[in-house]
């Protein structure tokens, strides 16, 4: 049995990669730092250590005790806002944390690793749909800083005996159909967690951050995928890189935009009540569309996601969250 080291597997997409990767008859062991995940969101499954991807000493531990096949990397802070106002953190955590881990990954000859990027690596974008030779240009501190992570693999793999493989998810959204995990962030930020506080009743309206953009009703579109299609691209990933598969980056995304009005419209069908909103103004570094191409995850990978009808996604997302209100908290 293969033995998957997920960094970052208390978190929302680490934790539901753990899931499919388990379900698919993977071992697993989990670290995290708790900054932002859950310890009830990992599997009980999974081995769990607790510890900072900077402390060389606890990430030395972790790959004595492991017998690791493959890395899957998403232990990273993740909040766009955040790092436009703390951006060294950014850099100290991401590309910090980044370097050690991958510094002591090459030393106990662990050659594979399926890294965890964004969208935020385009900026704004030069074409839609996006595909992944398009120009990276971040507008925002957290894309800068996992392009540079990308990069770091990138060289690395030429020194050294190390296969990446970077997917580059588009809007993660939705929670496991069974209904015991899903997003849990403090702040939330996220559109379909802030729409589905109305009818949880911890919030009057959702604002709609502009309505004056260049698309079909005015307001930003995006493309939506769910959680468990995003997990399970990460286990194709690592399939790949170990049979072999050469160094690629994917973006992962349903090749669908909704508006964030046909957002409200589609939770307003899931829950089966009004939701009031009310257009605030433009957040700032929000582009007009993001969409992406996925095709190349789809040829190279087999990656085909289930997930890929707005109502289905904001159910499970429902589902979650009317059973959670205040996440994994009591
Ligand atoms: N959005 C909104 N109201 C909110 C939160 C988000 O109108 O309270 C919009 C946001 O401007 C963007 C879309 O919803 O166009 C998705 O935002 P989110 O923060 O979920 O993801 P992002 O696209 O920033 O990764």
């Amino acid at each position: 049995m293969k033995t998957i080291l997920v960094l970052g597997g208390a978190g929302y997409i680490g934790s539901h990669t753990v899931y499919e990767l388990i379900d698919n008859g993977y071992d697993v062991a989990v670290v995290d730092d708790l900054e932002t995940g859950f310890i009830e969101a990992v599997h009980p499954k999974a081995r769990f250590y607790e510890g900072d991807l900077r402390d060389k000493a606890f990430i030395d531990s972790v790959f004595d005790k492991e017998k690791v096949d493959a890395v899957i990397h998403f232990a990273a802070n993740s909040q766009v806002g955040e790092s436009m106002v703390k951006p060294l953190k950014y850099y100290d955590n991401n590309i910090g944390g980044t370097r050690t881990m991958l510094q002591s990954m090459i030393e106990h000859g662990v050659k594979y690793i399926v890294f965890s990027s964004t969208a935020a690596t385009y900026g704004e974008p030069e074409r839609i749909p996006i595909m992944e030779n398009d120009h990276t240009q971040p507008t925002n501190c957290y894309g800068e800083t996992k392009l540079a992570m990308e990069h770091m693999f990138y060289w690395a793999s030429l020194a050294h005996d190390l296969h990446f493989v970077a997917l580059r998810y588009f809007n993660a959204c939705g929670a496991h159909p069974d209904g015991n995990i899903g997003e849990a962030h403090d702040p939330e930020t996220h559109l379909i967690p802030l729409v589905l506080q109305v009818p949880n009743g911890q919030r009057e309206h959702i604002d709609i951050f502009g309505d004056d953009y260049d698309t079909r009703d005015g307001t930003c579109v995006r493309d939506y995928i769910h959680v468990c299609d995003l997990a399970s691209a990460h286990v194709l990933a690592a399939e790949y890189l170990m049979s072999g598969g050469k160094n690629d980056v994917f973006n992962l995304g349903n090749g669908v935009g909704f508006t964030v009005k046909e957002i409200v419209e589609a939770s307003e069908k899931v829950v089966g009540r009004p939701i009031p909103a009310k257009v605030a103004p433009r957040r700032a570094g929000d582009p007009a569309q993001l969409v992406a191409s996925s095709e190349k995850a789809k040829k190279v990978l087999g990656w085909k996601p289930k997930f890929d009808d707005i109502d289905t996604i904001i159910s499970t997302a429902w589902k979650w969250h009317s059973s959670h209100p205040h996440g994994y908290k009591a």
